[in-house]
Formats: C-alpha cells, sequence, structure tokens
C-alpha cells in the first residue's frame, strides 16, 4: 500500500495525533502553513470529494472533529479554515481526502 495517509492510520508512519475516533483521524501537518494547521482524515481510503461516500456519516464525523478541534486549540472564536484541495490544480498533492484545519492567524481571500 503507498498511500502515506493509509500508513498513518496503520501506524506505519508516525504522526501526532491530536483526535480519533474508529472512523476518522486527525494530526499536525508536517509542514504548517499557520500556528495551527491540523489534517483531518476518513480512515477508510477516499482519494477525494469526487469518490468519498456521501451517504455514509463520514463527512459529518469530519465536521465533528473540526468543531471539536477547533474548540480544543482555541480558534473557534478567532475564525479557522477548513478546506480540501480537489485535484492537481487546487493543489492536491496526497491522494487520500483531507481537510485540512487552519487558524491561528489572519488570512486573505482569495487563496492563492
Ligand atoms: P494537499 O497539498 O492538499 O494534498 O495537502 C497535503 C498535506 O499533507 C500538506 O500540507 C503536507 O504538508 C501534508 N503532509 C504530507 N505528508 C505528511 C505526513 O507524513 N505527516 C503530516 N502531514 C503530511
Amino acid at each position: 500500500m503507498e498511500c502515506i495517509f493509509c500508513k498513518i492510520v496503520n501506524g506505519e508512519i508516525p504522526a501526532s495525533k491530536v483526535y480519533e475516533n474508529e472512523s476518522v483521524l486527525a494530526f499536525k501537518d508536517i509542514n504548517p502553513v499557520a500556528p495551527v494547521h491540523i489534517l483531518i482524515i476518513p480512515k477508510k481510503h477516499y482519494t477525494s470529494v469526487l469518490d468519498i461516500d456521501t451517504k455514509s456519516n463520514i463527512l459529518n464525523e469530519i465536521f465533528e472533529a473540526a468543531r471539536v478541534i477547533a474548540k480544543e486549540l482555541n480558534i473557534d472564536e478567532s475564525g479557522f479554515r477548513l478546506v480540501t484541495n480537489t485535484g492537481e490544480s487546487a493543489g492536491q498533492t496526497v491522494k487520500h481526502i483531507h481537510f485540512h484545519l487552519i487558524g491561528g492567524r489572519d488570512m486573505q481571500w482569495p487563496p492563492g
């Protein structure tokens, strides 16, 4: 199995975990772009928005994780972004869907 995030889920690669349950894992991004930069992933492999199972509860669980983590890391009141890059032009480099939870600084819009 070549997927780096599946390897993190399986414990083959270490990660700084901040949240975990049966179906969702969240860990610190190895190359943070803000004081808070967490990646939230389903443990099951989906490539992107294009193939994630919208009939299951997984997206609700990911958003629940985002809410819990944002509160725990004290960025719920100041604000944060929850972003999933999809495909090459959008900058997706890891082909296991992940949601960037980014906060702790002011941000610009539109993003680059
Ligand atoms: P993408 O560009 O939206 O696909 O985001 C991939 C993210 O995964 C980038 O922000 C990387 O810094 C991050 N990343 C890649 N490998 C690791 C790792 O082993 N641990 C934690 N984060 C990683």
